[in-house]
């Protein structure tokens, strides 16, 4: 329907790249229009599909993949909050007393946008359930917010995108590079890492991502986000030391500093 393939987790270029790939393996893409019609010459059995532009193409099967929408069918009589999901606050809470919602029915907070949004992935219903379950146990948790993440892999080609894949106004700063299906782009505000979209060589990702969900200040290194070598060496002191170091919640308990190594006998 839109203009490009996974528009809403990858921006145009990404897309552009990932439908080249496909495209390589044989596959056909359409974009721009929609189904208006599944036919049917035999009952049970699935003849073709007429587009909205009333060109007809034969199949054998149609499969609809269009997005999530959460069912909100069995809570709209009961007067509990909702916009697109049901609608809590930092305690996963809804707005009812007793009532906690969390997982893809959640419209919870997103540290990116700094308010609540449908993040419909499992970190986010993993860390939110937790949240909402030690709530309801009598404990005191607080949801530090999720964002959208997606990381995809389809016909050879990696792909991660998280936070915003394209800014929304002026006030963010793009910066993109790209070599062959290699493409990196950054998107900042403030100083601070507002989205990320990688393809190709991914490697590096997860360093940015969390610099981002830190909140970490990278105006002075901005550029290299998106380099060929970026790695830790690029970070200053005070952020390198934090990423090497494990946290001791990381390491559990008993466990305080970093794990001595297996000392192996030589020749072994
Ligand atoms: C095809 C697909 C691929 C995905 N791939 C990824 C991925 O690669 N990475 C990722 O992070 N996320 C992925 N997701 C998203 C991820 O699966 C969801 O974010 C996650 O499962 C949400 O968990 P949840 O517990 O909120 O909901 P669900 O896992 O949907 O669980 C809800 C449960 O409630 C049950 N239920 C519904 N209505 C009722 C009712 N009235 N009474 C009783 N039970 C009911 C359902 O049967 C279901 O078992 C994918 C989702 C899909 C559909």
């Amino acid at each position: 329907m839109k203009d490009w393939i996974l528009n809403t987790i990858l921006d145009k270029e990404a897309g552009s790249l990932e439908a080249m790939a496909m495209g390589l393996a044989g596959v056909n893409i359409i974009t721009g229009h929609t189904a208006a019609r599944i036919n049917s010459n035999l009952p049970g059995e699935v003849s073709g599909v007429t587009l909205d532009d009333g060109r007809l193409i034969h199949c054998e099967m149609v499969v609809v993949a269009i997005g999530v929408r959460p069912r909100l069918d069995t809570v709209v009589e009961s007067g509990l909050k909702v916009n697109r999901g049901i609608t809590v606050d930092r305690h996963m809470a809804a707005s009812a007393p007793d009532v906690y919602a969390c997982g893809d029915v959640a419209e919870a907070y997103d540290f990116i946008i700094g308010g609540n949004r449908l993040t419909p992935v499992w970190p986010n219903a993993y860390n939110g359930g937790r949240v909402a379950g030690l709530n309801m146990a009598g404990q005191t948790a607080e949801y530090e917010g999720g964002t959208a993440m997606n990381s995809l892999k389809y016909f050879g080609l990696h792909i991660v995108s998280a936070g915003l894949v394209a800014p929304p106004n002026d006030s963010y700063e793009t910066i993109t590079k790209k070599i062959d299906s290699a493409y990196r782009k950054v998107i900042l505000r403030n100083g601070r890492l507002a989205g990320l979209v990688f393809t190709g060589d991914i490697e590096k990702s997860g360093i940015v991502y969390n610099l981002m969900k830190d909140g970490a200040d990278v105006s002075n290194f901005k550029k290299a986000l998106v380099a060929d070598d970026f790695g830790l060496a690029y970070l200053p002191k005070n952020l390198r030391q934090a990423r090497l170091l494990m946290p001791e919640e990381a390491a559990g308990p008993g466990v305080t500093g970093l794990e001595e190594p297996e000392v192996l006998p030589v020749g072994d």
